[in-house]
């Protein structure tokens, strides 16, 4: 995991910390110890924004070979991987650098 530990103090991030505030929204993710706040940069959200539509993007290619509702089934369990996956695509950096 890439953000495993604060810049300034060491405290742990947890991988839970993180994918809270992915899905609130990539919320800045603040140091419990020392209040400082990480920026997840930019790129890295858009990656995972098109990571998780990605299945919407293949859409008419995949009901070619498969019926809706395993395209479904697959388009919520890849949604899935994606989220769980996320925390460790991500970067950060301090905001007061
Ligand atoms: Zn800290």
């Amino acid at each position: 995991m890439l953000i495993k530990k604060c810049e300034k103090c060491g405290n742990k991030i947890g991988w839970l910390k993180v994918f809270i505030s992915i899905m609130s929204g990539f919320r800045n993710i603040k140091c419990d110890k020392c209040k400082t706040e990480y920026y997840i940069i930019a790129p890295y959200r858009l990656t995972i924004v098109l990571g998780a539509c990605f299945p919407l993007f293949l859409r008419n290619q995949i009901l070619k070979v498969l019926s809706p509702q395993f395209y479904s089934i697959l388009a919520i369990l890849w949604l899935i991987f994606i989220l769980l996956l996320s925390p460790f695509l991500l970067r950060t950096y301090v905001k007061n650098h």
